[in-house]
């Protein structure tokens, strides 16, 4: 499958990685639309993130979410799943945005 994020997953890319656990990683997006803008993304690959049902998956990410917002925000961010191409998503495996500060 040829997929970015998996590549990124992977190391294929050479992204630098900002967090990490065992069920996810954050990296910073290439087109910020905010002063802060982080994609925290599974290392399993699903769609989106209503395909994702595993209890300990949700809680890796949503773990790697909470440690990105403390470490890189002043706790006031936006989280945003895309999920369909008509909802703006142009990469199709699962990715949470984490946007805060309204200005580039
Ligand atoms: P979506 O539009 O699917 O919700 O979000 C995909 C995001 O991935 C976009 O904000 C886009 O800028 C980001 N993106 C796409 N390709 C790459 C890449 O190769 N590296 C990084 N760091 N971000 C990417
Ligand atoms: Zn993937």
């Amino acid at each position: 499958m040829d997929c970015i994020f998996c590549k990124i997953v992977d190391g294929q890319l050479g992204t630098e990685l900002i967090a990490e656990n065992e069920h996810a990683v954050a990296f910073w997006d290439i087109k910020p639309l905010a002063k802060t803008h982080i994609l925290v993304v599974p290392r399993a690959h699903t769609k989106n993130i209503a395909e994702i049902t595993g209890a300990e998956e949700l809680a890796g990410l949503h773990s790697l979410i909470r440690e990105v917002a403390a470490k890189f925000t002043d706790g006031q961010f936006r989280l945003q799943f895309n999920s369909g191409e008509l909802e703006g998503q142009t990469v199709f495996h699962t990715h949470a945005h984490v946007l805060s500060g309204r200005t580039v």
